[in-house]
């Protein structure tokens, strides 16, 4: 199943030439503060599966472990696009949101529940931890 979606303003455009090999959801401070909302939620791909087309800006920051996270967003209406993390290389995230799809798979992952807001319910058999996949 292909699945194809865009920025706010639709200047960049995203299409997904499989199924994501991981959806997760994240409570943590970055992902609440890069989308405005309580947590953040992302389909995790091969670079080689995901299609970006529209210029993209990168943020470069680091994690609380000092790892280089990548955010590329429109810089026309600042909707993040994709990120990217040095820790797993060869993959790219895109944010769930910009599909707008109530068929988008849900998540299987919550991580970083440490920082979840209590009433953010999370589906039911998703894996749940306390922070990243490492601890
Ligand atoms: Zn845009
Ligand atoms: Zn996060």
């Amino acid at each position: 199943m292909k699945r194809d979606g865009q920025c706010l303003c639709g200047a960049v455009r995203v299409a997904l030439a499989r199924e994501p090999q991981a959806v997760n959801m994240c409570h943590c401070a970055d992902c609440q503060r890069r989308t405005g909302a309580p947590f953040g939620m992302a389909l995790w791909l091969m670079e080689a599966d995901v299609t970006i087309s529209g210029e993209t800006r990168p943020f470069v920051h680091l994690s609380d472990k000092g790892r280089e996270l990548t955010n590329r967003f429109c810089p026309n209406c600042g909707s993040t696009i994709c990120f990217t993390a040095a820790l797993n290389p060869g993959l790219i995230a895109i944010p769930a949101g910009l599909f707008a799809d109530p068929d988008t798979p849900p998540p299987l992952r919550s991580v970083f529940e440490e920082r979840r807001h209590p009433w953010v319910a999370v589906p039911e058999g998703a894996t749940r931890l306390p922070r990243g996949r490492d601890g």
